[in-house]
């Protein structure tokens, strides 16, 4: 027998069917794909933090529940006294503990799409079945077409970004709402872009037995550390605490976690410059003969080129030094393009850039 014929053998085939999530290389590049805040910490506050990193004991296991963290991270949040969060390596983990523990044969996860991958992504590789449900031409969620997939399907689940992800807008509330009621499964609400946004359903969870509230401090200046949050009740999480490997989260993570929400002015002075930063780019986007862009309530914003292929442009900005997204596929992201905000200077760079390849 060949290798290849033992892992065909062996690999599941929706595994071998997957395609690694493909990470491009940045080196040298002004990196405005990945929706990462660009902006470091101020010099002495880089200092206080790496003392506190002498105090962590490298040599023993981190408190596997992190109470500490856990503690800091509920008022952070605003979580409800009631709740209990669970804490993932960033989002991504939480919803493959998600789908791990709900992945019964037949199960199903369902999403508004296009939205977040990861979401498509992990299901298949736990073996859930995804169904992706479009959004109307204007990325508003079709409520009509989702209430026919809720009956159809019976997802276990539903991710719902909030605001979602590449498309920048949030939803009606309303709408999320009548969408948890009437879900017969979960209803995980992704409120990754949270900062930039300031609309949430966290003090609503009390509200909604089947409602989970998932936050990261990934868009917070923090995507290096690796930290994504689950808020909801008790008896859903004490199952998902099940699937969770025990020291998920690390030492210098928990720590490092904990010294920045000791910090929230610097977190948020970093966000306010970005929400302020992403207006500017917005408009300028506009203002651009050829380029339809939609408004964000999130760090990136989408847009659209007329009159020049998606991957050319994405090209041509590329040998320009400037990375960003090309989401153009058939379909209703045909010749769209994400940016993430970044520095002012890296956004004019961005803009230049692009006025000289359109
Ligand atoms: C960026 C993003 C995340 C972040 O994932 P992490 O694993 O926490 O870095 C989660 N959800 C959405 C919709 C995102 O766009």
């Amino acid at each position: 027998m060949t290798i290849d014929e033992k892992v065909e053998g062996l690999i599941r085939p929706e595994i071998r069917a997957l395609q690694a999530y493909h990470v491009p290389d940045a080196r040298g590049m002004i990196k405005l794909d990945a929706m990462e805040n660009p902006y470091s910490w101020p010099e002495e506050l880089k200092d206080e933090w790496l003392e506190v990193l002498r105090q962590v004991e490298i040599n023993r296991y981190p408190d596997p529940a992190a109470r500490a963290l856990k503690e800091r991270l509920r008022a952070a949040l605003a979580a409800p006294a009631d709740a209990e969060l669970l804490l993932g390596n960033g989002s991504d983990e939480l919803i493959q503990i998600v789908l791990l523990a709900l992945a019964r044969p037949g199960a199903v996860a369902l999403a508004p799409t296009p939205t977040f991958v990861m979401y498509e992504q992990i299901a298949r590789t736990v073996a859930v079945r995804f169904v992706g449900v479009p959004l109307t031409a204007d990325f508003a969620l079709d409520l009509a077409a989702m209430r026919r997939a809720l009956a159809e399907h019976r997802p276990a689940v539903v991710f719902i970004a909030y605001p979602n992800n590449p498309t920048g807008n949030l939803f009606a509330a309303a709408d999320v709402e009548a969408l948890i009621r009437e879900a017969p499964g979960l209803v995980v609400l992704d409120e990754a872009y949270h900062v930039f946004c300031g609309e949430s359903f966290m003090d609503r969870l009390g509200a909604f037995d089947n409602l989970l509230v998932m936050r990261t401090l990934s868009k917070q200046g923090l995507a290096g550390l690796r930290l994504g949050i689950l808020a909801g009740a008790p008896v859903w999480l004490a199952e998902f605490d099940k699937a969770r490997l025990p020291y998920n989260i690390g030492g210098l993570t928990q720590a490092s976690a904990e010294f920045a929400l000791a910090h929230p002015a610097a977190l948020e002075a970093q966000a306010a410059r970005i929400r302020a930063d992403r207006d500017r780019l917005y408009a300028a986007l506009g203002a651009m003969p050829g380029v339809r862009a939609w408004p964000s309530r999130t760090n990136f914003i989408l847009f659209q080129v007329q009159g020049r292929a998606a991957a050319d442009v994405f090209t041509a900005l590329k040998q320009r030094g400037v990375l960003i997204k090309n989401l153009d596929g058939p379909g209703p992201l045909q010749d769209c393009l994400r940016v993430t905000v970044g520095t002012a200077h890296e956004n004019a760079a961005f803009l230049a850039a692009l006025e000289k390849a359109l």
